[in-house]
Formats: C-alpha cells, structure tokens, sequence
C-alpha cells in the first residue's frame, strides 16, 4: 500500500495547510471512476505506459479526459516542495543566471511559488541576494539608494534619469544603516543652478521619521498625515533601516498565497555546487536565513552530492535540501538515503541544453518523472520536474506523472523580475537567457568549477546563449499559468495535487501515446498565419 505524503506542519518553512486534507479524496476502487464507468476501457495506465521500454517526453503523449463535478475555481494546487516545505502553487523558478536573483526570488515566493538564487557569483554577492529576500516585508524598500552629503545635485540628476527616484535618504557614509541626516526631494533642488552643489547645503533635516517596528499600517498613517512622499524608517540610534515610499504603497497589493517561513519571512532557496568551497558558501547562506538549498549538478548521484548531504544534514539539521539531478530510480533511492528531503529531476530536457547530445547520457523527461516519482514516493519524498516546460499543459502533465512541483528556467526568463535588460532585436522586445553550461556563463562565472589538476580550463559547453520574448510581469504571468492548470485538472477531473497522484497509481489517470500525425493535429495546424496571444 502506497500512502499518501501530503505536507503536513514540520521545522521550517512551513506555510499554511493545505485545505483539501479534509475533504474526502475521489474514489478510485478497482477499475470504477466515480461515476461507476469502467475507465480502463480507454487508454492506459502510466504503468503500462511507461513500462514499453521507450522514453517518452511530454509531447509524446496525451491525458484522457475524466468526469467533471467540480468548477476550475475549486480546484486546489498547493502542493509539497520538500519533506518539510508546503507551497500554495506548484511553480519554482531555476537557479540560473539570466532566471533568479533576489528580485524574482520575491515575486515567485509573493505568488505562492518559490525562487532559488543562483551561484554564478561570489559568496558575498548571492548572501547579499538571499538577504534580501528574507528581510523584504511587503511595502518596505530595504535596499533603496542612498547618497551622502558630499554627493552633487548632479548625482541625484543621474539617478532620476536612469531610474525615475526623487526622495533620496541622505546619510553620514552614504549607505544604509548609518545615521540618517536628511532627505533630499524634488522640491529641494528644482530651482538650484548650480548642479555641482553639494547635497548637504540643499538637503531637509526635518524629518518625519518612524521606528522600524511600525506596521505598514501605522507607516500609511504616517505617510498620509504629514504628506510626505518618502518616510524613512530608523532604529534608535537614528540608523537608516528602510523607506516606505507613498508611490508603492498606493500600488502596494495583498499576497495571500505568499511562501512564508515560521517567522513571517519569505522562503528563501538558492543553489550551490559539490566543490568543497561551497561548504563556506553554504555556511554565509545559512547564516542569511536560507530555507531550502538545492545541489547543483546535472548528474547527482556522484560521492561529491552524498558526501555534501550529509555534511549538511550533520551541520544545519533545519535545513531543506534539494538534491540532484536524477532521472533513475537508482539515482533516486542513493539520494533519498544520503538524506535527500527532495529531488530535482531532470538530465538533457532544458530549452537551453546540449547535454544529450555532447554528454550521451539523459531520459526524456516523462519517463524520468515517472520513474523517479513512483520510487520517491515509496520514501514520502516530493520530486521537482526541472526543464522541459514550454506550455502549461507540460506543467500539468508533469504532475500528472507523480511530480509534485515543476522547475522551469525558459518559461519564466523574459518576465521583468528576472535579471537583465530588455534589448529590441528585429522590433521584438527581449532578454537574454542561457544556459549554466553555456561557455559564457562559465567563463563568466563558474569557470573555475571546470579546471583541471593543472588549473587548466576544460570547458565543455553542455548548454546554449539565446533570447527569449518580453513575458511582461510575473505578478500577470504566474496567475494566468495558475488558472490554466486549474483548468486541465478540471478536465482529467481531479480537484487536487495529492488527488491527481492518488489517481495515477490507482491506474485511474489514463494516457493515450500520440504518433506524429497526434501531435501535429494537437498543435495548430492549416493556417496561413497565426498569433498565440496568451494574456
Ligand atoms: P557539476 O558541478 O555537477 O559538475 C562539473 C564537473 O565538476 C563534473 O565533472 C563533476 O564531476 C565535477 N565535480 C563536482 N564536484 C566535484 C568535487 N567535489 N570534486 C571533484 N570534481 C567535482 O556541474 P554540471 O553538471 O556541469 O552543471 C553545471 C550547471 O549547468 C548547473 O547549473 C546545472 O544545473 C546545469 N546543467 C544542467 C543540466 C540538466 O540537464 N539538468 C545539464 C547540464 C548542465
Ligand atoms: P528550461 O525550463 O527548459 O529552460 O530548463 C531549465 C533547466 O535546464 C534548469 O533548471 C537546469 O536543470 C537545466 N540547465 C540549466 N543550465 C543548463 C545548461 O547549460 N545545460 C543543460 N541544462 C541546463
């Protein structure tokens, strides 16, 4: 008997309950769907699907449809990123350079996902990025740009020109958390000629102030009653700790799905390397406030993976740890022995990736989270399938083979909270994503993973440079992914993560291989032109 291992409260990072542990599950008694029809007279169980011996990715195969007695909007998807580790949406964003930094991390666990920060950098700069995350509160800028009083009027002409900001916190150092002296606004310096004057001779000393324990509430307050744009937010020494700015909190909207931890703050994950020198870098990120840390490596089961759980597991017990990536079952069970709290699943099916075609070593991705998912859940241990997602229907079908939240790097590069500028090629506007294998990631970040005994580089690109179309905001994009999951579970008739998996090992899901001609009639087809218009 397989049990189900819905999240259930534990250490860190636990976010609420999930509703649907109190409903009744669908019936799946042998053969019968709900209704009392037999759905084994259509199609095939996963079981029979993936046992042929061939590898199947997503687009090699179609769900039947089930009976609907439910509406999209009932239809629940929280789910279990880790052992530990409960999300209300079932989506993370990769670890890749071009995919998550703090700010996308924010706006993935806001929306009820989760970010992991990539490692392309030094440990300095990716603490600094897990930072901030865990100290964002809604509404609170804790990193806004400071200048000091020796700084020029032309200074702040620069930063409003670049970034459009009137209002700047003036300091002694010119940094955050030194003592604030003033603030500098438009009204200060729009009549002032002399651009090379300093900030001190134009700058307001009388301040309206709040102690940074105030609610976001009791600052709106603040903010409304004295009219002011900017209210900076002070420790007792009269530090700089944060801004609230009148702007946002007028755009300032309710995260009710946010990934939380126990202490109210956003779940944080970032990646890091098997090289001993990731010890240290894991050591900073704990030391930050890290949730959940990935093992990064595109073949996981190695004594460098087995030997950094267990390092970590004897050292930060509280910590979650993602390991991988697998596509076997052996993989698999050697990882979830070493302690593994979850698995990232997935070798060679990135947008991005040349892995199986330099490396000749892979799985097309649905079977390996088929395989993976069916031995994981033996041991209560969710799976992530990482890379190979292009549509949503791939998101749903991924859980659909017993995933329990999906990876996704090209879906969601292009979106504005990725890092990067936008650039117009051929009048389309776009960002660039590439791949972590690629030679220039590596020669701009990790090269030093890739040398020899002799400190010779051997890069061996196993991954691609390219581009990839404006997405727009997140905040628009992950919503609009939400709802179309919540429609394909309404369709295979399943109101719920742990549902969907019951059903696919009670042989109820039912899947039908598509040939060439399916595929091609599953897609558009016979038109002159066409234009896939998604918001
Ligand atoms: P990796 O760090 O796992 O491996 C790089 C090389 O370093 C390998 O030869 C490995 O054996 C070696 N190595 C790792 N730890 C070591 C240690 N402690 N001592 C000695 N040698 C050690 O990285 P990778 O697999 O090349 O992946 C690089 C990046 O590209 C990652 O971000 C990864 O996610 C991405 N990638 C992903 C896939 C995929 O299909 N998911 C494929 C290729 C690359
Ligand atoms: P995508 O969502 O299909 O674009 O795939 C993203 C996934 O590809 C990541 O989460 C990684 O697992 C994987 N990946 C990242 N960089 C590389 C690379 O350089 N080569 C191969 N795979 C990569």
């Amino acid at each position: 008997m397989v049990h189900d291992h819905q999240g259930r409260g534990a250490a860190t990072g636990v976010t609420t309950q999930s509703p649907h542990e109190s409903r009744p599950s669908r019936p799946a008694s042998a053969g019968m769907t709900a209704t009392g029809a037999d759905y084994s007279m259509d199609g095939l169980s996963g079981e029979a699907m993936f046992s042929s011996g061939a590898g199947y990715t997503y687009d090699d195969f179609i769900l039947l449809p089930g009976h609907i007695d439910f509406s999209a909007a009932d239809v629940d998807l929280s789910t279990r990123l880790t052992r530990h580790i409960t999300l209300q949406r079932p989506i993370t964003s990769s670890p890749m350079d071009t995919v998550t930094e703090s700010r996308m991390a924010i706006y993935m666990a806001l929306l009820g996902g989760i970010g992991f920060i990539h490692y392309n950098n030094s440990i300095e700069e990716q603490a600094k990025e897990v930072r901030t995350v865990k100290r964002f509160k809604n509404g609170f800028i804790t990193d806004p740009i400071v200048l000091s009083p020796e700084h020029r009027l032309s200074d702040i002409d620069a930063i409003k020109k670049t970034l459009g900001y009137s209002g700047i916190p003036i300091t002694e150092d010119g940094s955050m958390g030194s003592r604030l002296l003033g603030i500098v606004t438009n009204r200060d310096i729009d009549f002032v000629t002399d651009r090379n004057t300093p900030l001190r001779d134009v700058m307001t000393t009388d301040l309206v102030t709040a102690d940074q324990s105030a609610s976001l509430d009791e600052a709106n307050q603040i903010l409304k009653s004295s009219k002011k744009g900017k209210l900076p937010l002070v420790d007792k020494n009269f530090h700089l700790v944060a801004l609230i700015s009148r702007t946002d909190l007028l755009k300032n909207r309710d995260y009710p799905l946010a990934s939380k931890a126990n202490n109210k703050s956003l779940l944080a994950g970032a990646a890091v390397s098997t090289r001993p020198q990731d010890k240290d870098r894991i050591d900073a990120l704990v030391k930050e406030g890290l949730d959940v840390v990935i093992i990064d490596s595109s073949q996981g089961d190695s004594v460098y993976q087995i030997d950094l759980i267990r390092h970590i597991k004897h050292h930060y017990p509280e910590l979650n740890v993602i390991a991988g990536n697998v596509v076997t079952t052996a993989q698999a069970k050697h990882l979830i022995e070493a302690g593994a709290d979850a698995l990232r699943v997935g070798m060679g099916a990135g947008s991005i990736c040349t892995t199986q075609m330099v490396m000749a070593v892979g799985r097309p991705q649905a079977t390996a989270v088929y395989r993976t998912a069916a031995l994981a859940r033996e041991y209560g241990i969710p799976i992530i399938a990482d890379g190979g997602i292009s549509t949503i229907g791939h998101i749903t079908k991924a859980m659909a083979l017993g995933a329990s939240t999906v990876m996704m790097g090209g879906m969601l590069a292009g979106t504005e909270e990725t890092p990067g500028e936008y650039y117009y090629r051929d009048g389309v506007r776009l960002k660039k994503y590439r791949g972590m294998g690629s030679l220039q990631a590596m020669r701009e970040g990790s090269a030093h993973r890739y040398l020899n005994e002799n400190d010779q580089p051997r890069l061996v690109a196993q991954g691609v440079t390219g581009s990839v179309v404006d997405k727009g905001s997140l905040t628009n994009y992950l919503p609009y992914l939400y709802q179309g999951i919540c429609q394909g579970f309404q369709d295979i008739g399943v109101q719920s993560i742990p549902d969907l998996h019951r059903a696919l090992y009670a042989g109820q899901t039912r899947f039908e291989r598509r040939t060439p001609a399916a595929q091609k009639e599953g897609g558009v087809h016979n038109l002159h032109a066409y234009q896939m218009e998604m918001l």
